[in-house]
């Protein structure tokens, strides 16, 4: 089991519904206190990216508020949850293959339920796939719905019956559900949620919805008050984090005032976007003293055609000058560029090996 270091983060949610969500946590958590003479445990197994970590720690956090208990081993749980990737087709195998393998477990064990969340069920055809094909999964939700983990739980607890809700409405960002960590050295602040830009290739868009930004004080707040708890190492997520805006902020100026938090800590994000990272950002990296000289920049393809085609709406050119401007605003040894081959798509309609390289 691990010891809870749980703490509070942003989500999509109103106001009123994180007060609602706490009461259908504390409901659950008396209804389980009655049923189960030890508090029941439950399992998080997460896909895909940080987004996804850090939304499996808010998850986390949400199942101690409902009185279950953390564990690694998903055979000692009487709750599994599977947090899911839609980028991937091999994580969605991968998804299917793990959900599956419980099927007799479930079918035998009256105390077990099966969760699947995350970024495959906001897609309609895959929530239709897991009607259709397993009806012994418990509970199905959507990265729009996740906020709610207390309520779904509740009526999936009281009812008995299956929930499902790939709801697609986006609210407003509200500070204050709870958060499990499970580290008190790294930890992962979401500063955005979603992404406006659309990629050919890319379903984020869809299941994550569009761009909000979190208010910069709450950021600095949560920042501030991760450094005075200890932790050493702090990445600041978004899925386009150069893009972040809010109350006059952009994404220099908010790192600019993260890097003025005085303590000893690394400061990184993820992911940039060559068309919103600017020289003012790589400045910005090259004078911070917090701010780690790493650069997730993920180039896709070096030929134009193809990154037109992908909506990708820079050039090879244009990555090649910001790679130059930041080496010459940071010293070769200590700024590391990561074009990053996972996120360079090896295959797509047009693209060669031979174009990949070239302009
Ligand atoms: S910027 Fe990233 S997250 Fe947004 S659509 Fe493109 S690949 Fe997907």
């Amino acid at each position: 089991m691990r010891e809870s270091t749980m703490e509070r983060a942003a989500v999509s949610i109103t106001p009123q519904q994180v007060q609602q969500q706490q009461e259908f946590a504390s409901l659950l958590a008396a209804l389980l206190a009655a049923k189960y003479t030890e508090a029941p445990r439950a399992h998080i197994r997460t896909f895909g990216c940080q987004a996804n970590e850090a939304d499996s720690q808010r998850m986390a956090g949400q199942l101690q508020q409902c009185g279950f208990v953390l564990c690694d081993n998903p055979d000692d749980a009487q709750l599994i949850l599977f947090n899911t990737c839609a980028v991937r087709e091999h994580a969605e195998d991968r998804v299917f293959g793990n959900v599956g393998r419980l099927k007799q477990r479930r079918q035998a064990d009256k105390h077990l339920r099966v969760g699947l969340c995350g970024c495959m069920p906001q897609q309609e055809h895959v929530a239709e796939q897991l009607k259709q094909s397993f009806p012994f999964v418990d509970l199905v939700f959507g990265t729009h719905a996740s906020p709610r983990l207390p309520e779904l739980l509740y009526k999936l607890y009281t009812t008995g019956r299956r929930v499902y809700d790939i709801s697609a409405e986006q609210n407003e960002i509200v500070e204050g559900l709870p958060i499990e960590r499970g580290s008190g050295v790294a930890a992962f602040v979401p500063i955005m949620f979603g992404c406006n830009n659309f990629c050919s290739f890319c379903v984020v868009p869809l299941v994550r919805g569009r761009e909000r930004s979190r208010a910069p004080q709450a950021i600095v707040d949560e920042v501030r008050g991760l450094v005075a708890a200890g932790y050493r190492e702090i990445t600041l997520l978004g899925q386009n984090v150069n893009s972040y805006a809010s109350e006059g902020y952009d994404f220099p100026r908010l790192l600019r005032e993260l890097d003025a938090i005085e303590g000893d800590f690394w400061l990184r994000f993820t992911t940039s976007h060559p068309k919103d990272c600017t020289h003012e950002l790589l400045d910005t990296m090259a004078q911070g003293k917090h701010i780690c000289r790493h650069l997730h920049l993920p180039v896709q393809c070096g030929n134009d055609a193809i990154l037109h085609a992908m909506n990708r709406r820079y050039t090879a050119q244009h990555y090649l000058d910001l790679a130059a401007y930041a080496s010459e605003v940071m010293p070769v040894r200590s700024c590391r560029i990561f074009p990053s081959p996972a996120t360079s798509l090896s295959a797509f309609p047009g693209k060669a090996m031979s174009s990949s390289a070239t302009r």
